[in-house]
């Protein structure tokens, strides 16, 4: 059978319904028919009146943009048949000078694009059914306002003619006039405007582009209506590869290859006086999920009109009440309640009346805030519209952000003036500072700050918890700043390439512009959006009511029920106390990563630089000693916090030069001092130290399970600190779970050596102690040797954690650290990437977990397999670590009701989607 481009809708001219649906429920046909054209048709088969017409399919749209804008054979003659078949069905025909057939030409993905491809209105006037429109309304005036209308939007929509141009020539005319409304024009003075409309379309239309409407050389609005809409039809395929509908997909995550259908769809007229009426309405409260119509309307007015916010529109509840429009109103007020007992959530539709008889012209599910969502879905339940599964996928998981973190206040008016990557959710405005000192400084003043750094280091952290936000010049989604702003819920904006940043002079120059921000200076920025502002945005902490609680509840019931499907668990990545406390109150069920060097900071600095830069071992051992102390103090407490609950420790990860100072900067210091006389031998050694800690690639260096190796001794410590403080707290009466977590291996020959020493150490504690300690000794899997070894690494390994940061890194050969500000932009653009691949699982990476998993559980049939990478936290990612079989996910204690969410509803999705309505 040849392929099945178009799809009609509505009735034939008995008013029997004679839509195609092709047995399709509206998520099967939305792939098909777009998600307007699926819902015409669901319309009109439930009895809704909806103004006939067809679907253009979006695969047809596809080979027409892969042809390169050429039809596919045998459409154009497929069209025709619909479009006879149309005016059959209503007794008219396009362009007919006694009862013409008007038509719009509308577009309709398979995914809701709001405002981003094209829509043509009052297709098929010309000179002659403009008479045949007067004839059949009586009213002039409507029919050349029409006439004008439809030569703007096609000009403008069709044809790429400025749309200003048709704008200037109407307010010219009313200038004539003396008028300062359209509404103030007449018939004669709309007619008049038609042959200046018409003159503007030939001195501006491309004739090299569009040769169809070429006549004598010269481009002429075309009055053929079949023309008219091939080339509508046209511009509706090619508004989906424009500038901006691109963009959108690519901020929405949308396909690029799905297409859009087109929608040829009759006319109503909502401006046929004060008995027509048109507008747009959700069935609930959109912003806060109240059970009430919402939405507006006006009378005597054509859709856009109440888009455009020219006139004041009245609110929908006026409908019903208002002279002339009482009955069409009761029945809108109906088909809120057929459409709600239809869907089962919450709808946006578009309406006209035409004098007195309503028409439907669109429905789709609407789009809410967090608050909404959380509400709408919670009040269905209860109303015994939906199951508590289908509530708990109505909410999206990203949503819950906007509950979680400060807001800009969205009535609040601003200009961005710079961008960088949206690392950090959330608001913060304050002064710009330039150090993690003066961070400080500031929150002593009780003055916010905004610190503003090329990089952060783990030096800045101190400043980083003192300022409300942090803004970078330079680094991805997994740089330092941004792992470690999304780990204390700080908002943060990094990679703002624009920014040159003079720390020293505490000055900020922005690229392409004259602006200069000194220290002081208040910025705002959104970590939501990566906006950054000047001057000050007033935030808004959204209130939480105790929906989000039920919700998530109820994702926490259905995740962990064992008859559902596989449970997977949720953690937390936290390394003090006060994290692990929140990671609990947010509902971790344990810690899956404590990072023990962000333990190292702030005093512990100098222990540890003491440790690596001594030659005295006495000195070195000390340090130690004070290290092991401190770091027993926080164990206790992250361990109290946790109590019952399993909490990851990994032993010393990152590399060494990191605790150190850097070596350029003592170099300089060096040089003044000597230029002042000074001796500086004592400085010069050290810099000779610090420098033979540099490395070429510091990431593939002295670093992970290499630093036990090398310095077994700092292994001793951390496990003696760990061990020690669990055996306390059993003493006490607590229940601590500890696991130790050994970094970057890639040998079995490295785990099993350093579990070795790792069980001697526990083994000593414990003798100790007096005290039988059971604790588990697992790595991560961060390097694609350790994945594709997974089976022999896992005869020494209990748990596998996967590190999704230095496993895409490395897998991928993408610095985690400069990626994301040097060619990734170039990869978006060219579509080498669709997602950022630090931030949502990769597909290539997903093949190493796979791997890893499936050889762990070959080499250790009880491994127990988790992430605590950043894409821990993502939902897709969650849902793709769902079906690989992991059995947690960690991610930042902020993350984890965005993680409880999405693994819900992961389970849900791969067991076969919600169960229906529970009987109550
Ligand atoms: C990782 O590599 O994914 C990980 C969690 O470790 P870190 O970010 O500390 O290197
Ligand atoms: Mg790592």
């Amino acid at each position: 059978m040849a392929e099945k481009h178009i799809y009609r809708f509505g009735n034939d001219a008995n008013g029997n319904n004679v839509t195609e649906t092709a047995g399709k429920t509206v998520d099967e046909a939305k792939w098909i028919t777009g998600g307007k054209g699926a819902n015409l048709a669901e319309m009109a088969n439930i009895g809704l009146p909806v103004p006939p017409g067809f679907t253009i399919s979006c695969q047809t749209c596809v080979a027409y943009s892969s042809a390169g804008n050429v039809w596919p054979d045998g459409v154009l003659d497929e069209i025709d048949k619909y479009r006879k078949d149309l005016e059959e069905r209503m007794g008219k025909k396009l362009g007919d000078k006694g009862d013409p057939l008007l038509v719009s030409v509308r577009s309709g993905a398979p995914f809701s694009m709001p405002g981003m491809m094209d829509t043509v209105l009052n297709l098929g006037l010309n000179d002659d059914s403009v008479q045949g429109l007067i004839k059949q309304t009586n009213n002039p005036r409507f029919a050349w306002d029409s006439y004008r209308r439809f030569i703007t939007m096609f000009s403008d929509v069709v044809m790429g003619v400025d749309g200003q141009l048709f704008e200037d020539a109407l307010n010219k005319k009313k200038a004539e006039k003396g008028v300062k409304l359209d509404t103030e024009l007449d018939a004669d003075d709309l007619k008049s405007l038609i042959p200046i409309y018409k003159q503007i379309f030939s001195d501006n239309v491309d004739s090299k582009k569009y040769p169809e409407v070429v006549v004598g050389g010269k481009p002429v609005f075309p009055t053929d209506p079949y023309l008219q809409l091939r080339l509508a039809e046209q511009a509706v395929f090619g508004s989906w590869n424009t500038p901006r509908a691109i963009l959108y997909r690519q901020q929405n995550k949308i396909p690029d290859d799905l297409g859009t259908a087109v929608n040829v769809q009759v006319m109503v007229f909502g401006n046929k006086g004060n008995t027509s009426a048109t507008g747009v309405a959700f069935t609930r409260n959109p912003a806060d999920g109240t059970n009430e119509r919402y939405g507006d309307f006006l009378v005597n007015a054509q859709g856009e009109d109440v888009v455009a916010g020219i006139r004041n529109t009245q609110p929908i509840s006026e409908l019903p009440k208002t002279p002339g429009l009482e009955e069409a109103g009761k029945e809108l007020y109906h088909v809120f309640e057929i459409l709600e007992d239809h869907y089962a959530d919450m709808m946006d539709l578009e309406f006209t009346i035409e004098q007195g008889k309503l028409w439907m012209l669109q429905t789709r599910v609407g789009k809410r805030t967090a608050l909404s969502a959380l509400k709408v879905a919670i009040d269905m339940y209860n109303e015994g519209r939906i199951s508590k599964e289908t509530a708990v996928t109505r909410v999206a998981p990203e949503q819950l952000d906007q509950l979680l973190h400060p807001q800009f206040d969205p009535n609040a008016k601003y200009d961005v003036f710079a961008k960088g990557l949206n690392a950090s959710p959330g608001a913060a405005t304050g002064g710009v500072v330039f150090s993690s000192e003066d961070a400080e400084k500031f929150k002593k003043e009780g003055k916010p700050s905004i610190l503003v750094r090329w990089e952060t280091t783990p030096d800045d952290l101190k400043g980083m918890v003192d300022a409300e936000g942090i803004l970078t010049s330079h680094g991805g989604k997994t740089s330092h700043a941004a792992v470690i702003a999304r780990g204390m819920g700080a908002p943060c904006v990094c990679g703002v390439e624009a920014l040159n940043i003079d720390a020293p002079n505490r000055t900020v120059t922005v690229s392409g512009s004259d602006v200069v921000l000194h220290e002081g200076d208040v910025i705002s920025i959104d970590g939501s959006t990566g906006d950054v502002i000047l001057g000050e945005v007033p935030l808004i902490r959204p209130q939480l009511g105790g929906d989000l609680k039920t919700i998530l509840d109820w994702a926490d019931e259905i995740r962990l029920n064992p008859k559902r499907g596989r449970i997977m668990g949720v953690r937390a990545n936290a390394d003090n106390p006060a994290d692990a406390q929140l990671s609990a109150d947010n509902g971790a069920e344990g810690i899956g990563l404590d990072r023990t060097e962000h333990m190292f900071l702030g005093d512990r600095k100098q222990l540890i630089q003491n440790f690596i830069l001594a030659e005295d071992d006495d000195v070195k051992k000390e340090s130690l000693e004070k290290l092991g102390e401190a770091q027993k103090g926080d164990f206790l407490g992250m361990f109290k916090a946790m109590d019952g609950k399993t909490v990851i420790v990994r032993l010393l990860d990152p590399p060494l030069h990191e605790f150190l100072d850097n070596p350029r900067d003592l170099e300089v210091e060096i040089a003044k001092e000597e230029a002042a006389g000074k001796d500086c031998t004592k400085k010069r050694e050290l810099l000779t130290k610090l420098d033979s800690f540099q490395e070429a690639n510091p990431m593939l260096g002295l670093r992970g399970c290499r630093l036990g190796l090398v310095y077994p001794e700092l292994n001793d410590m951390q496990v003696r600190a760990i061990v020690s403080a669990t055996a306390e707290l059993i003493q006490q009466g607590y229940h601590p779970k500890t696991e130790i977590m050994i970094p970057l291996i890639a040998f079995e020959e490295e785990i099993k050596q350093i579990r070795k020493q790792i069980e001697d150490e526990i083994k000593k504690v414990s003798d100790e102690y007096g005290v039988e300690l059971d604790i588990p000794i697992g790595n991560m899997v961060e390097l694609p040797r350790c994945a594709i070894m997974s089976e022999d690494i896992a005869h020494h390994s209990d748990f596998f954690s996967f590190g999704t940061n230095d496993l895409t890194q490395t897998c991928l050969g993408f610095s985690r650290d400069d990626a994301e500000g040097t060619f990734m932009p170039v990869y978006f653009d060219r579509k080498i990437v669709k997602t950022n691949p630090f931030a949502t699982l990769d597909k290539g990476v997903a093949q190493l977990v796979d791997m890893g998993v499936r050889g762990g559980h070959k080499g250790n049939p009880n491994i127990i397999c988790g992430v605590c990478g950043e894409t821990g936290g993502d939902p897709e990612s969650i849902q793709m670590y769902y079906d690989l079989g992991l059995d947690y996910v960690s991610c930042s204690p902020y993350r984890v009701p965005i993680a409880r969410l999405a693994a819900a509803q992961a389970k849900i999705h791969s067991n076969g989607g919600p169960v229906p309505v529970e009987k109550r």
